[in-house]
């Protein structure tokens, strides 16, 4: 993605760690031991820049691998099939993609596309009867990701988002520790998620491609955050949108939006999503007895952290790894994650956005009913 995410990737340790980690991730982490049990074979759909982070971390994965690709420009099909060793006949286009219903070599396809394609092309997975992996966000609202649940129900397939975070071993111990009650009762989260958006032609900045702007792409991480740290979902939001280029940032392409959410037990969230300041990922949460920050905290690491009883020691593993590692774990064992990656979870936080731009625009408090 973005400057961000380059800044804050730097160190990655190999799989040999892997063993070592003293947090429930581990459970779907990979090990030195030989794998000997079925491999979740995933062809990956929109050769971007995400995707190809996700194909170089899957080249450690014990678990799950690469056995198709579907992309709309031939030469990516085949610089990536050679890359990634995928069968021709397993290369897909985004007209002819249908027909891995009858490919045994694919299980699952990982959806990696602008987010405003994500729904339909969910639905064709899942015709096709095969698990669908979708990106974040979902969908550009909650009625599409609905539509996604409902679809992978029907099909009789799984529907997983890619919430690399839950897997991700300092955040696992985080809320490890917050359910044991090691912050006593939850009080307060605040996350700030931004970083700048450069190409004004992108698509993230696109409002029927994106589905909005910083919110859906990297706001998303502090109301997915908040939900996990404090451990509740939201009953009302309130927000209020700052908007400095309206050249760049068209209608419905939101900027800045600073918003707050708050909880059944009393607890708030207060957080800032933003396309206009650099290197802002930072989780703080308190509790009546502890609490955590968290800089960076969602970035592709290393996650940093330190609470009331010290600093976080687990180690750095590549969170895609770890991740795909995981939903093949999901997928094959029916294990779940210490937070769930289904599309009921992606569900909630695109209602949570869908209220977050409502209050944003009416000025007014929300009710949220995820
Ligand atoms: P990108 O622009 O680098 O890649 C998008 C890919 O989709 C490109 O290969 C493009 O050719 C293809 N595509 C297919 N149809 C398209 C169309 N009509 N218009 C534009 N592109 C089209 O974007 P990206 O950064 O890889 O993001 C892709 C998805 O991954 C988004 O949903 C994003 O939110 C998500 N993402 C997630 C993370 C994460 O950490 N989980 C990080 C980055 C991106």
């Amino acid at each position: 993605m973005g400057t961000r995410r380059n800044f804050l990737e730097k160190i990655t340790i190999s799989t040999v760690g892997l063993s070592l980690i003293n947090s429930p991730a581990s459970l779907f982490a990979a090990s030195n031991e030989t794998y000997q049990g079925p491999e979740l074979k995933v062809a990956l759909m929109g050769l971007g820049s995400y995707a190809g982070r996700v194909a170089d971390a899957m080249q450690d994965c014990k678990r799950a691998k690469i056995t198709g690709l579907i992309s709309g420009t031939p030469s990516k099909l085949k610089e990536w099939g050679d890359k990634y060793d995928v069968a021709e006949k397993n290369r897909y286009n985004y007209e002819n993609f249908d027909a891995i219903k009858d490919n045994p070599e694919i299980d699952a396809v990982y959806i990696i596309t602008p987010n405003g394609l994500h729904k339909d092309q969910a639905i064709r997975v899942a015709k096709a009867g095969k698990h669908v992996i979708s990106e974040k966000p979902m969908g550009i609202n909650a009625a599409e990701g609905q539509a996604m649940v409902d679809a992978c129900k029907a099909a009789n397939v799984k529907l997983l988002i890619g919430y690399r975070m839950h897997f991700e071993p300092k955040t696992v111990a985080v809320i490890q520790m917050r359910k044991d009650g090691e912050f006593g009762q939850p009080k307060f989260f605040q996350g700030q998620s931004g970083f700048v958006i450069g190409d004004p032609t992108q698509w993230r900045l696109d409002k029927k491609l994106a589905g909005g702007g910083a919110m859906m792409d990297i706001g998303i991480y502090s109301i997915n955050g908040a939900r996990y740290m404090l451990g509740e979902d939201p009953i009302w939001v309130t927000a209020q949108e700052t908007k400095t280029d309206p050249e760049k940032f068209k209608e419905g392409v939101d900027e800045t939006i600073q918003f707050q959410m708050g909880f059944p037990s009393g607890a708030v969230a207060n957080c800032l999503s933003t396309y206009a300041m650099n290197n802002l990922d930072r989780f703080f949460m308190t509790g009546s007895d502890g609490f955590v920050e968290m800089q960076p905290s969602t970035g592709y690491g290393p996650i940093e952290g330190n609470t009331h009883k010290g600093k976080l020691t687990q180690p750095h593993v590549t969170h895609q790894t770890l991740q795909m590692d995981g939903m093949a774990a999901i997928i094959f064992d029916g294990k779940q994650p210490i937070v769930p990656v289904d599309g009921e979870e992606g569900v909630k936080d695109m209602k949570i956005i869908d209220a977050i731009f409502e209050a944003a625009k009416t000025g007014g408090k929300v009710d949220v009913k995820v």
